[in-house]
């Protein structure tokens, strides 16, 4: 069997996408051509965004034709699917994926960046309970170039260079390990984004957050904390009955050992939940003396939940207290509110539309 054999969506076949330049340069000669196609291949993938084989026009003409032909192999790229603009600049994408899944993709612009809030999974299994992406279940990890392709399409569609990556999308990116790391080594070393640049956030996974301390990247690890002690967390965590928080914290004191970076504790403020000035005061106990810094959100409102958000002075005062006992703290103010950019919502309701 010759390799044209091959149909065009055989999954047995790799895509193109987050091949290295070694690999692309292998790949070419495979097919016949001389070795520098490898490095126009790897510029028209990472830097101009080619989506097809047939869009890299200082490829032969016959070479094109015969892709187009009789197409062996994928560049990897997703097609757009939908693409909502709100008015403060956040762009919302949802992306259809070879086999149609749909993924959900966020743009972030401020005045000097643009952060991509990227997606590791389709749905999620962790199933957290203010969560929109929780509530629609799991359907399948992602490759490794569909995480890459969230960031090119970005790129593409706003015509700006990212500068940040936040993995704070769909999914639980410590559950699909091996294509959340491999993604980070092109988006670094390929598309160019600094690893201090980029953010993994995770709700936590037994003996993951050590074994992502051992690959030494200068990344920064946010954990989902989202309450002062066990008994809240698996209120709102389910997966925290499996992981005590005893446990998710004595990773999180090796993580920093490791790897000497501080961690960033992400708490998600629920009303009359988690945010009284005691559980601010409990929180700052757990975490004193612990290289971190506190990233509170408040709760942004989803579908199908009984959830509310704090006021302004109840934010304020959870944040006094934790100043107080000199806990670096910020909040983050949801941007994209009207394009429903809270972790997947805009798939939600997108699902809701087309199977009513
Ligand atoms: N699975 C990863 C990424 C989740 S999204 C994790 O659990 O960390 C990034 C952050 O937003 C997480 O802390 C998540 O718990 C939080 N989050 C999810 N839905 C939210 C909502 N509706 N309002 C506020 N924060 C939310």
């Amino acid at each position: 069997m010759t390799v044209n054999a091959l149909p065009k969506s055989d999954s047995k076949v790799l895509p193109l996408l987050g091949r290295s330049l070694s690999e692309l340069t292998e790949w070419v000669e495979s097919q016949g051509q001389p070795r520098y196609r490898g490095k126009q291949l790897y510029e028209w993938l990472y830097t101009r965004g080619a989506r097809d084989l047939g869009d890299i026009t200082v490829f032969p003409k016959a070479w094109r034709e015969e892709f187009a032909a009789n197409p062996t192999i994928e560049i990897g790229r997703s097609q757009i699917h939908l693409h909502k603009q709100s008015r403060d600049g956040t762009e919302k994408l949802l992306l259809k994926l070879a086999d149609g899944e749909i993924v959900e993709t966020v743009g972030i612009p401020t005045s000097k960046r643009l952060t991509v809030c990227v997606s590791t999974q389709v749905g999620c299994p962790m199933a957290c309970d203010f969560c929109a992406t929780g509530k629609g279940g799991f359907r399948r990890n992602l490759a490794k170039h569909e995480i890459i392709d969230q960031v090119l399409t970005v790129q593409e569609v706003m015509q700006q260079r990212v500068s940040h990556i936040v993995f704070m999308g769909m999914g639980e990116p410590l559950l699909n390990y091996e294509n959340l790391v491999g993604a980070i080594q092109v988006i670094n070393k390929d598309i160019g984004i600094g690893q201090r640049n980029i953010t993994v956030s995770t709700v936590g996974i037994p003996n993951q957050i050590p074994r992502f301390a051992q690959e030494h990247l200068q990344v920064t690890l946010a954990v989902s904390l989202h309450a002062p002690n066990q008994q809240v967390r698996a209120q709102v965590i389910p997966s925290a009955d499996r992981y005590p928080m005893a446990a998710l914290m004595d990773d999180c004191r090796q993580y920093v050992e490791i790897t000497g970076r501080r961690i960033s504790f992400e708490y998600t403020l629920l009303a009359g939940i988690n945010d009284s000035a005691e559980q601010a005061e409990e929180l700052a106990h757990l975490i004193r003396g612990f290289q971190s810094h506190v990233n509170l959100i408040p709760y942004n409102p989803v579908s199908d939940s009984d959830y509310q958000r704090p006021s302004e002075s109840e934010i304020q005062t959870f944040v006094k207290v934790l100043e107080d006992y000199n806990i670096a703290v910020s909040v983050r103010r949801t941007r994209g509110i009207e394009a429903e950019a809270a972790c997947g919502q805009l798939r939600g309701q997108h699902e809701k539309a087309v199977t009513r």
